[in-house]
This record gives structure tokens, C-alpha cells and sequence, in this order.
């Protein structure tokens, strides 16, 4: 399929054929090769226009809580409700084994088999940054094919929820019912991070759940979420809220759309939707000339002259990282002069 079929492909509705052209676009923006890159790129500023009209909801937990059988359920339920729904996935252990916490079974069998759902794995290597890059890609991609819900999911470990939460519109974490798991996510500080909490499996034991929501209620006004009028999230906006659910049952998907829902709502009468979305493609912007100027650093040829020379310099306490660190990027300094 040449790069114009699956444009056309793409934005032509719902078929087998949009099916196909969503996976090959995220292929070739998931590919390494310079002549991919370039024409990815083609592709992502063609498709732009028809971006950004979903809504981009971060789902986080350890493994066990119930990610995919709470994504499957909601996913049916907003199918049911007229949506299309999109599925991504940042594994946090594929870019740093190439394993995968997330991949392993399989997930969601009911969605993943919907026409109106598309569910696509993590990519499978390079860095965090990078994997996290080509989610925001495919996400742009999904959303371009007429996806109207876009949920990113990942596992609660590492950075990955960062990521996350910086690429969706808004971000929940889900917990177990016991005391451990909250404290130790506020401690990662986590928390801080989400717009809601779901306490998961409350079939098991209730009163156990009910425990959780007013413990995780008030860990996070102590963390001053609730009420602090210097805070985003300060009363006349949204207060993070806690809620208690099974995923199993069904029960409470609906309430937990409500919640989503209103803060859809709310986000986008007070502006902070847009103005958070304007922040996560700057954020995004920096960060990817972050990458690329360290790239481009560590090719230089100067740079690389000098580098295993000025390493063990350092290494050997001959000469101060900071010292060593300002001769390198001198170095770059004057090949951009003598270009
Ligand atoms: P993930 O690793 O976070 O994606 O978790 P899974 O969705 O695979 O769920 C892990 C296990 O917990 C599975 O055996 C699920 O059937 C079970 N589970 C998920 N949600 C619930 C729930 O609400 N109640 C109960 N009792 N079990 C659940």
C-alpha cells in the first residue's frame, strides 16, 4: 500500500479495508528507517486536521487489578452507547526487554473481536520516550479513522504513567482494596497524578472497598488535592474523585462514565481541556528535540572523537563531569559555526 492508499484508506469509514490502512500506519510510524520516518511524517501532518476530536482517557494499575477486564467492559458499554473505541498500550518492560507485562495473554477478548473497537499492543522497543512517542502517534492515527474514545492503558510501574497521564485528557488509576497498594502508589507519587481513582474488585469485599475509598479520600486532601485554590484541580474545577467498582460484575461502569462525563464537561467549560491538550503537544514538542539534539550530539563526529578520551578522563577522577560535559558540547558549539 503506497503511503496515499492508506491515507485514503484511513479516512474513507468504517470498513476492512480503514481496518487495515490504521494498522499500516502505525507500522510505518513504528518503523526506524529514515525513508519510513519522512513518510510517516507526510502522513501525520496530512491526518492532523482530522485529529483531536476524542476523547483521550489513561487508564494505570499494577498488574492483577483489573485493567483489561475493566477496559473490556467499559469498552463494550460505550460501543453500546454509540462510540468507537480505540485501545493503545505503553509496556513499560518492552522498551526494556523486550518482554511484556501486558501482552502476554489474551486481553480483552470480547472488545479486541468488536468492528467498533481497534486494540493495537505497546510498541516493542526503544526507550520510554520513545515508545511513548509512537502511542501519541497511533492515538492521532486512530483518532483520524473516527475513533471517538481513545483509552491509553499501562501498567503502574516506572514512568510510564507520566507518560501517560501527559498524553491523555484525563487519567485514572486503579487500586486494589487494600491499605498497602494506596500508600505506596501516593508515595510513587502517582497520585498526584490522577483525576480519578477506581477502587476495583469491591465484589470481593465491600466493606474492605468502602475502607480504601475514605482512606485513598483522605490521603489525597492531606496531599492538599482537594480544595487548594492554587491547584488545577482546585474547587471550582474538579476535586479527584474516588470510586469503588468490579469490573468482573459490570457494576459501576456506568457511574464511572458519569464521573468521566462530568469532568469532560467541566474541563472544557473552564478551558483547562484545551489549554492541557496545547501543554501536552508543546511538553511533547521539547521533548522530542530533547531526544533529538542528544541524537544528534552523540553523532557528531567530534563529539565522538573527543568522547572516549573525556569518559575516561572523568572515570578516572582526572577531570570534573561538568568540566568534561562543557568540552563536549563547546565542542558541538564550534562544528555548528564552521558549518
Ligand atoms: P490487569 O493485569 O490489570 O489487566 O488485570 P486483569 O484484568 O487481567 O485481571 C486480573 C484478574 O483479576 C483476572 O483473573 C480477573 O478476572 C480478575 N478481576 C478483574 N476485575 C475483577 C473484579 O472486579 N472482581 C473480581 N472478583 N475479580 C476481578
Amino acid at each position: 500500500m503506497t503511503p496515499e492508499a492508506v491515507q485514503a484508506g484511513l479516512l474513507g469509514g468504517e470498513s476492512l479495508l480503514q481496518r487495515r490502512s490504521i494498522a499500516k500506519a502505525i507500522t510505518l510510524l513504528e518503523s526506524t528507517r529514515v525513508d519510513h520516518r519522512a513518510q510517516g511524517d507526510a502522513l501525520l501532518t496530512a491526518l492532523l486536521p482530522h485529529t483531536g476530536k476524542s476523547f483521550r482517557l489513561g487508564i494505570s494499575g499494577v498488574p492483577g487489578v483489573g485493567k483489561s477486564t475493566f477496559i473490556e467492559a467499559l469498552g463494550l458499554y460505550l460501543i453500546g452507547q454509540g462510540h468507537r473505541v480505540a485501545v493503545l498500550t505503553i509496556d513499560p518492560s518492552s522498551s526494556v526487554s523486550g518482554g511484556s507485562i501486558l501482552g502476554d495473554k489474551t486481553r480483552m477478548e470480547h472488545l479486541s473481536m468488536h468492528e467498533k473497537a481497534f486494540i493495537r499492543p505497546s510498541p516493542s522497543s526503544g526507550t520510554l520516550g520513545g515508545v511513548a512517542e509512537k502511542t501519541r502517534e497511533a492515538m492521532l492515527v486512530c483518532e483520524a479513522a473516527g475513533y471517538d474514545i481513545v483509552i491509553v492503558e499501562t501498567v503502574g510501574v516506572g514512568q510510564s504513567e507520566t507518560a501517560v497521564q501527559g498524553m491523555t485528557d484525563m487519567f485514572v488509576l486503579m487500586q486494589l482494596p487494600n491499605a498497602g497498594d494506596d500508600l505506596q502508589a501516593i508515595k510513587k507519587g502517582v497520585m498526584e497524578l490522577a483525576d480519578l481513582v477506581v477502587i476495583n474488585k469491591a465484589d470481593i469485599d465491600a466493606d474492605a472497598a468502602t475502607r480504601a475509598q475514605a482512606q485513598i479520600t483522605s490521603s489525597l486532601r492531606l496531599l492538599g488535592m482537594h480544595g487548594n485554590p492554587n491547584d488545577p484541580h482546585s474547587d471550582k474545577h474538579w476535586q479527584p474523585n474516588v470510586m469503588s467498582l468490579s469490573a468482573l460484575l459490570g457494576k459501576g461502569v456506568d457511574t464511572f462514565w458519569a464521573a468521566v462525563t462530568e469532568f469532560q464537561t467541566l474541563q472544557t467549560a473552564n478551558g483547562l481541556f484545551s489549554q492541557r491538550r496545547q501543554n501536552q503537544s508543546l511538553a511533547w514538542m521539547w521533548e522530542r528535540i530533547d531526544a533529538g539534539l542528544k541524537q544528534a550530539f552523540k553523532q557528531n563526529p567530534a563529539v565522538r572523537e573527543q568522547l572516549p578520551q573525556l569518559t575516561a578522563a572523568v572515570q578516572a577522577g582526572q577531570l570534573a563531569a561538568s568540566t568534561a560535559a562543557r568540552n563536549l558540547l563547546s565542542v558541538l558549539e564550534l562544528t555548528a559555526q564552521a558549518a
